[in-house]
Order: C-alpha cells, then structure tokens, then sequence
C-alpha cells in the first residue's frame, strides 16, 4: 500500500455525492491531521473525492458515517483474510484485553505467535514488531550489521514501507545510484540504494558484476503488489537467490503482504525460495499492529541482546496484537487458502467478463488470491509497464463500483483483497456492480 505512484496522482473530481458525513470528518480531520489522514492514499486523491469514513465493520462490509454499507475489497490493504470482526479474533482480543494491555515483559502469547510464523515459514526465527516499515527497517540494518556491507539492491515499484532508505525508487537504469524520492530523505541515505527494474534479472546480474563486494543485501516483494500485482517472472526470485550466495549478499524476502495472505506461509508456499531474512506484517496481526523481520538463525543471533545489532521497541509483542494474530493464523487453515483462491479466481473471472463486455482494455493480474486490473494491454512485468494503466479508467471504475456499495483500494496501483467472509451475496453485489463501472472506464479510456 501507500506506492509512491499514488501521493503524486492528484485529482479534483466532483465525487462528493452521498457522503455527507464523511465529508464534515474529513474537513475537521484536515484542521488537525495533514491532509486530513494518517496514510496518504486513504485521501483519495488519485481517484477524487470524499474518503469514506469508517463507521464499523463486520464479515464482509463497511459501513461508513452516512451508515452507507460496502462489500470490502480493500481488506484494511490485506490484514482482514477472515473479514471484519471475526468472532474469535474480536474474542482472543477482548480476554487479552481485560488481562492488561502492555506490560513491557515477555509473554508467552509472543513465544507462541512466533512458534506458529517459524513452524509455517522459512524463517527459523523471528523478532516482532510493531509494522511492516518497522520490520524492513530493522532487516536491513541487521543484513548491514551482518555483512559488514553498505548497498542495498532493491526493485522500482516495490514497496517496503517508508523507511528512508528505500524510498528511492525511480533509478535511471542499471547500478544508478538512486536519487531520494521524498523531501526528508538525504541523497546519502538514498545513494546506498540501487534501484533496479522488477523482474529484470539481467540489470541484477550487472550490478553485482559491478558492485558485489560492496552489497549487503537485495530486497524483494515476494510479490510485487504495491505497483498494482505482478508476479515475478521465469523463476526471478531463485535466481536473485543464486545470485546473492554467490556474491556474499543477503536475500530479504518482502512478505509483508503476501505472507499467510497466499498460502499457509505466504508467497513462500507457492514459489519456495528460501530468503536469508524474510519480513511479515498485515495478516500475522489480523488487524491489529504486529509485525515480525526473521530468518536464518545465525543471522537472527547478530541482534541484540544475543549479538551487536541493536533493535528494541516499547510496544512490541503487544498483547492484544500477539492475540489477534494467533487467532487469526489459527483459522488459517489449508481449506481457507483453497477457499481464498477460488474467491479470487470468481471475482477475476467477472471483472474480465464485465471489461471484456464493455471492449475495455485491460489486463486482470494476479499473484495467488491477491489481484488487481491494469486499464491497459500492455505486458505489465515492471513499474515502467504498470504506468502505462489508464487512471482516468480506474477513477471512473471505482467511483462506480463506490457508488453501488463496493469498496475498491482508491488507487490504480493497489491490490484487491478477498476474505473469507466474502460468500455468494457478496460475490453477486459485485457481479450486478460491475457492467456499469466497466462502461463508466471504457467512456472515460
Ligand atoms: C504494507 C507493506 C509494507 C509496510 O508495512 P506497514 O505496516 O504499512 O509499515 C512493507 N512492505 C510491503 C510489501 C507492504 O505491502
């Protein structure tokens, strides 16, 4: 979530009907909170509009102020996999609750949210965290701490949270050194990271014969899905396996999104690429704030207290977030990742129907469950490609499908999500919804 792609797409539109609460939240929220949100792309500027703002939400729906209800496809970004307020998450958290919220000392729900992330993924150990940016924040000082190495390698499009260092994200080519991507971030920061084209092996191949020696680690979305979703390609992750042994550099594997959103572990389970680190968030916290960095556990050992790499936090395997994701990875059963991708192979089946219906181009792309449409028919591999989606498309596609209550990320750039809560009412809403957003993109291409 949150891609860069999206801060910069702003859109005035007149697409203020029917929110009128909403849009009294959203004029006290700008007095006191900049631009009126806490993540940039819930403003909706790329897409115009009222941010709805979000009353309750239950199993499949969101209800917004003005009590409008919506089928969610946004699933808070990806953390909701069981929908809204699932009766044994909204339980394991209300008796953690009244057992006290934080006591900064270990807890045995922590040991047993990590046993659960080790036994199901590659990693042999992790340490929690709060987010997703906390947890490839740390990872890369750890892959530093580790090498004793400087660069960074990672892929333009791909998102990692907005820590400073790789928010660089628009290199000119091959081993360009980056140039920052924000204000804020200082061109040194940026300049220890290489940013390189998603899915390019061969732009990875020079860089190291270039610059091996000197990179600690390459950083990947297992898959990419803050450029809209794009799998990688012929094996891309194994080989940027092969290449970082051979060089000496770490493989750090992104699953803040994918992980336990794909398959019991993650991306992990459908493309078993064993990374050195490995970072989860979102769904391991089943909507609360829990994150994890992890991995090989030599490498684990170099954090403190055990080694020199220094990484702390107050609030860390918070009670009520180790809570939520126990319960929620707990449901997460083989059957619910079967269910998950069935879902997502229906939904996609109608958008392409509905598109296809109304002759717009498009292209329906999914890694696993997790998908989403790009307005053009090009073959989108890499960020450079998925710019060529037609935004003006989406923005009358999603204020369509809005308008008959089903809630789309507001951004061309940004992955749909199913639930399991999302069952044959829901999928029929969408399917009814959907011929007149596809005629509303196709008047708008
Ligand atoms: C969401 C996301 C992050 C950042 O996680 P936060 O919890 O928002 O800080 C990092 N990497 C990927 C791949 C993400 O999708």
């Amino acid at each position: 979530m949150e891609a860069v792609a999206d801060v910069s797409a702003q859109q005035t539109t007149p697409y203020d009907y029917e929110a009128p609460a909403s849009r009294r939240l959203f004029e006290r929220a700008e007095a006191v909170i900049p631009g009126g949100v806490n993540s940039p792309v819930r403003a909706f500027r790329a897409v115009g509009g009222t941010p709805r703002f979000i009353a309750e939400a239950n199993g499949a729906y969101l209800t917004d102020a003005d009590g409008r209800r919506y089928v969610d496809l946004v699933c808070s970004w990806g953390p909701m996999v069981l929908g809204h307020a699932h009766p044994a998450v909204v339980e394991a958290v209300t008796k953690a609750a009244a057992k006290g919220t934080s006591f900064g000392a270990p807890t045995e729900a922590e040991v047993e949210l990590a046993e659960e992330i080790v036994a199901r993924t590659p990693a042999e150990q992790v340490r929690l965290v709060n987010s997703g940016t906390e947890a490839t924040m740390s990872a890369l000082r750890l892959a530093r701490g580790a090498t004793g190495r400087r660069l960074i390698v990672k892929f333009a499009g791909c998102y990692h949270g907005h820590v400073d260092a790789l928010l660089a994200a628009a290199g000119s080519g091959v081993a360009t050194l980056a140039l920052p991507d924000t204000p804020g971030v200082t061109g040194a920061q940026a300049s220890e990271t290489i940013v390189l084209p998603y899915n390019d092996i061969a732009a990875v191949e020079q860089t190291f014969a270039e610059a091996g020696d000197q990179i600690a680690a390459v950083i990947t979305e297992a898959a990419a899905g803050n450029m809209g979703v794009i799998a990688p390609r012929d094996g891309f992750n194994g080989k940027l396996r092969e290449i970082t042994t051979k060089h000496g550099a770490l493989l750090v594997m992104d699953e803040v999104m994918t992980g336990f959103r794909v398959s019991r572990s993650g991306w992990y389970g459908l493309d078993p690429v064993t990374p050195d680190l490995v970072t989860y968030a979102k769904v391991m916290g089943g909507g609360l704030p829990a994150a994890a960095f992890g991995g090989r556990a030599d490498i684990m050992a170099k954090l403190a207290p055990a080694g020199p790499v220094y990484q702390a936090g107050t609030l860390s395997g918070n009670p009520l977030a180790t809570a939520a994701g126990i319960a929620t990875l707990r449901e997460c059963t083989d059957q619910t990742y079967a269910y998950l991708d069935r879902t997502s192979e229906t939904l996609r089946g109608l958008v392409t129907k509905a598109l296809t219906a109304a002759g717009v181009p498009h292209r329906v792309s999914n890694a696993g469950n997790m998908f989403g449409v790009f307005f053009t028919t090009a073959d989108v591999r890499d960020y450079e490609s998925a710019k060529l989606t037609d935004t003006a498309a989406y923005r009358a596609f999603f204020h369509s499908m809005l308008a008959s209550g089903v809630y789309l990320p507001p951004s061309a750039y940004e992955c749909w999500f199913v639930s399991t809560a999302l069952g044959a009412t829901e999928l029929e809403i969408i399917e009814k919804a959907l011929p007149a957003a596809a005629e509303a993109a196709g008047a708008a291409v």
